[in-house]
């Protein structure tokens, strides 16, 4: 057995695991959390554990089963994104068809470490409802006839988490397709579980297989989720660089979390961190409106704060764009910062508010400066 698959076999899965570990810490279990991990599998793998520095930190809260998981809000439910309702039709159960372009298809329901802040909390841990290759075949014959998308977001669960052979098939399949100019793979494997990549030979020489050699094959993007500086590490910093060296481009995408992450000081070292390991921030999400999570939802206000700060203090690639996911599968949102409230399309100009600074913009149309050159210009050859 390879060490790495040692890390995920000794998860703590079982109340009696959650038990024993935390009377290791002199801390007791609280009966409830039986319910929890019944109805909310756990899963905390060895790796992700060690990275807990105290009590209800920011890596804590994302993996250890909380009570507040059996508390019931009016206005969450299991599914807010209505993924279910963005099934096709009769077709098949693994895509998810949203925008017109490009659609999500679900490969796993498995991941290295049950976060319990999941979007798809009524699905994931669940072997049951794994998508079979058989339905996966589906998927990829879904996209095969149709030629307006162009983008295929591999997703779950976490792709990483199913046999390389099958991974193998789905890109080798999908690589096929003419009309695909990038796919992705969305992956929490290198922050929690960074030793599959750096041990797993067989998945890079995999991955090392798809990516293209002509601008005619599709891309390969990796989107991961780091949610807090603490995941980075020097593991999940030598995963991250063996998917750059394949030359796979890395986006990061992270979910705003109440006591884990809604806070300036945390967000500002997280995409710090990112910048230097060569991952690009992509999406901060405000926390979907799922039954289980609730605990975890801060103010959308929380989240635009945050932004404006990041606003001219840090990098600007390195400012993830806030996004509410609108209820019911109306697609993602991105927030209004609210800088430019004072310019208006219709005034020549306003004021804003920046983290540097109070000042005014002026707007000088460009189309009506083009005209009126033109004007100029007609008027001269008219003399
Ligand atoms: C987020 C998402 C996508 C990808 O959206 P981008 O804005 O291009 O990253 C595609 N399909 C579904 C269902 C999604 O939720
Ligand atoms: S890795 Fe992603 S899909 Fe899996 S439990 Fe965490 S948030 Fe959910």
């Amino acid at each position: 057995m390879m060490a790495y698959k040692e890390i995920v076999r000794n998860a703590l899965r079982t109340f009696e695991d959650l038990e024993k570990w935390l009377a290791g810490r002199k801390a007791k279990v609280d009966p409830r959390l039986k319910d929890v991990i019944a109805k909310y599998p756990m899963r905390v793998n060895t790796y992700y554990l060690g990275l807990i520095e105290k009590i209800n930190d920011g890596i804590w809260k994302q993996a250890i089963p909380d009570v507040e998981e059996l508390a019931y809000y009016m206005d969450l439910s299991e599914d807010p994104l209505d993924e279910e309702g963005d099934i096709p039709l009769g077709g098949p159960r693994t895509i998810i068809h949203r925008y017109p372009d490009r659609v999500l298809l679900s490969v796993s329901n498995e991941c290295a470490m049950y976060c319990r802040f999941c979007t798809r909390k009524r699905k994931v841990g669940d072997d049951q409802k794994n998508p079979s290759m058989e339905d996966i075949r589906k998927g990829i014959e879904y996209v095969a006839s149709h030629e307006d998308i162009r983008d295929v977001l591999i997703s779950g669960g976490d792709p990483l988490l199913i046999p390389t052979h099958r991974l193998d098939e789905i890109l080798g399949k999908l690589k096929e397709i003419e009309h695909l100019g990038i796919l992705r793979i969305g992956t929490r494997v290198p922050c929690t579980w960074p030793q599959k990549i750096i041990e797993d030979k067989e998945l890079i020489d995999v991955l090392k297989k798809h990516t293209p050699k002509t601008i005619k094959e599709p891309q390969i993007y990796i989107n991961t989720h780091f949610n807090h500086p603490n995941e980075i590490t020097k593991e999940s910093y030598q995963a991250v660089k063996i998917l750059r060296e394949l030359g796979i481009p890395l986006g990061n995408q992270t979910v705003l979390l109440k006591g884990v992450n809604d806070d300036m000081d945390v967000m500002r070292s997280l995409v710090h961190g990112l910048g230097s390991m060569g991952v690009r921030p992509y999406y901060l999400y405000y926390a979907d409106l799922v039954q289980g999570t609730g605990h975890f939802r801060t103010e959308v206000y929380k989240g635009k704060e945050i932004c404006r700060s990041l606003c001219g203090n840090t990098t600007g690639f390195l400012r993830p764009v806030y996004v509410i996911d609108a209820h019911g599968g109306r697609g993602k949102v991105p927030v209004d910062l609210g800088f430019s409230d004072g310019i208006s399309e219709d005034k020549k100009g306003g004021t804003f508010t920046s983290p540097i600074g109070l000042g005014k913009v002026y707007v000088n149309d460009p189309i009506e400066r083009i005209e009126g050159k033109r004007k100029k210009e007609r008027g001269r050859l008219q003399k």
